[in-house]
């Protein structure tokens, strides 16, 4: 029998509620990896009461918050530790290159001090007072127990987004990962346990989203919820948080574009947009799928682009000379390669790409880097996510026409701006409808950088300064003096 991993609740590996376990498979060899709990309501209650139990005890409340800090840094020294063997099994699950993930892993512990370095930067403030007899001064207060409900595209950094400042605030939490990538989460888990964090402060539900997912936003006793998936659940998750007053913090999908304009360097440009698309086979929220071009610059432009797509070394993650690997489960692959039939069908052109590569030696979910041309904004494949390695590659002229068609979207994640004109850079940086702008650069991210998605791509700050407020709550206190 395969490997089986449990939940991880109250500091103990335990066993689903029904005996019920499903298996994660290799993307990119198609073998069986491991055997994993699926969680159902009963388990999701066990874990939020032990979580809530851990919020309230002395154990966990009564700690500083410089202690929690302490706490956090340990965790991110212990990932630091054991960072090849996360690289290697978030590659195994989702089929991400080993290199990108050794790259990811070596800064997730930045991400663990940064938080520990704001648990005891957490304060209220004294308000001036109409009547001097009265002092008014306000606290932050944690929420109490926090849902993290994470997707499979990076599951670490994504759940350590959370997590870290929920933590440091003083919240416990209950994660939920994507049924695609449970097991690194579920080290995460045994890697705070080791740190010292409190039985009952972490805790993990491994299982499918309409049942665990489901179960975890309804509960009675859940404070918030830190959400980043798709937009579709995304407003399921709304609407069910809505209908109880809690927060939620909400990171979802989106349709970024990449703006290459006529002064740009273009050799820079084509690297920044093939990076843009292709890094991690086009499964990035922040994928810049949808690529304007000045009509100066696009056929130059678009050469460089699609010769860099069919150079591009497809093949086992794990190989340091790999530079795509496989998409990350079958759907996904039946998914990509029924957008292309579509936007073909809607008469765009496939000028790479567009079908799973031939003569490989691994059988799994693999698609070639895809440049569509002859698409305009009307067409499913400009408008919808792909979440796969598909550039949609579009001339403009002017730059009234291209900030329209550029935040002609439902989304607004982010977007990437290719230019020497410093007025123009400002100047896109203020009317691109998108939660960040990149300059000259694409795919940038730090702890201390705020995140945020406009439009359809979210609700709430992640990273930075602002997210702690996502974590806690502003009382006011007035005393008769
Ligand atoms: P998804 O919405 O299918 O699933 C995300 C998580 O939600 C999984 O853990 C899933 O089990 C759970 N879930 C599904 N249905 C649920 C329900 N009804 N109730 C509660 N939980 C439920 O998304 P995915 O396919 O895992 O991830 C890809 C999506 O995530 C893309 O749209 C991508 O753009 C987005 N994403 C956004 C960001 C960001 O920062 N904005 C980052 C990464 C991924």
């Amino acid at each position: 029998m395969s490997e089986r991993y449990m939940h991880f609740i109250n500091g103990e590996h335990v066993a689903p509620s029904e005996d019920r376990f499903f298996t994660s498979t290799n993307p990119a060899t198609l073998d069986e990896l491991y055997e994993v709990a699926r969680g159902n309501a009963e388990d999701v209650d066990r874990a939020v009461k032990a979580a809530h139990k851990a919020f309230t005890s002395d154990s966990w409340s009564a700690l500083s918050a410089t202690a929690r800090g302490h706490l956090l840094r340990r965790l991110g020294d212990l990932i630091g530790e054991n960072s090849e063997k996360l690289a290697r099994y978030e590659s195994l699950d989702n089929g991400k290159l080993l290199r990108e993930m050794r790259g990811q892993l070596a800064t997730l512990p930045e991400y663990l001090y940064y938080y520990a370095g704001l648990a005891d930067k957490v304060q209220g403030s004294q308000i001036p007072s109409m009547n001097p007899a009265i002092l008014n001064y306000t606290q932050r207060e944690a929420l109490g127990v926090v849902g993290a409900i994470t997707p499979w595209n990076s599951p670490l950094t994504l759940t350590t987004s959370k997590i870290a400042p929920a933590l440091a605030a003083g919240n416990t939490v209950v994660i939920k990962p994507s049924e695609y990538t449970s097991r690194t989460v579920l080290l995460l888990a045994e890697l705070a346990d080791q740190a010292g964090f409190p039985p009952g402060v972490i805790n993990v539900v491994t299982g499918f989203g309409a049942e665990a997912g489901a179960a975890l936003v309804s509960h009675p006793l859940l404070a918030k919820i830190s959400f980043t998936g798709s937009t579709a659940t995304g407003s399921k998750i709304a609407a069910e948080a809505a209908s109880r007053f809690i927060g939620c913090t909400l990171e979802l999908g989106g349709k970024s574009p990449n703006i290459v304009f006529d002064d740009a360097n273009v050799s820079n440009a084509a690297m920044g947009v093939v990076a843009g698309i292709y890094a991690a086979a086009g499964q990035t929220c922040i994928a810049g799928s949808r690529v304007f071009a000045h009509k100066s610059v696009y056929d130059e432009l678009l050469e460089r682009v699609t010769e860099r797509a069919k150079s591009i070394v497809i093949g086992d993650p794990l190989s340091d000379s790999t530079e795509l690997g496989p998409l990350a489960f079958a759907d996904q692959l039946e998914k990509v390669s029924s957008y292309v039939k579509i936007g073909a069908d809607e008469g765009a052109t496939v000028l790479a790409g567009g079908t799973c590569p031939a003569g490989l030696e691994l059988p799994g979910y693999f698609f070639s880097p895809t440049v569509l041309t002859d698409v305009n904004n009307d067409m499913r494949v400009v408008r919808e996510e792909i979440f796969g390695p598909v550039a949609a590659i579009m001339p403009f002229e002017h730059e009234d026409e291209l900030l329209s068609m550029a935040n002609d979207t439902e989304y607004g994640l982010a977007a990437g701006v290719w230019t020497q004109n410093l007025a123009r850079a400002h100047r896109m940086a203020r009317k691109l409808e998108a939660g960040t702008v990149w300059v000259n650069t694409y795919r940038a991210m730090s702890p201390m950088s705020p995140r945020q998605g406009f439009k359809s791509s979210g609700v709430g700050i992640e990273h930075g300064l602002e997210s702690m407020n996502e974590y806690t709550r502003l009382k006011s206190v007035w005393i008769n003096t």
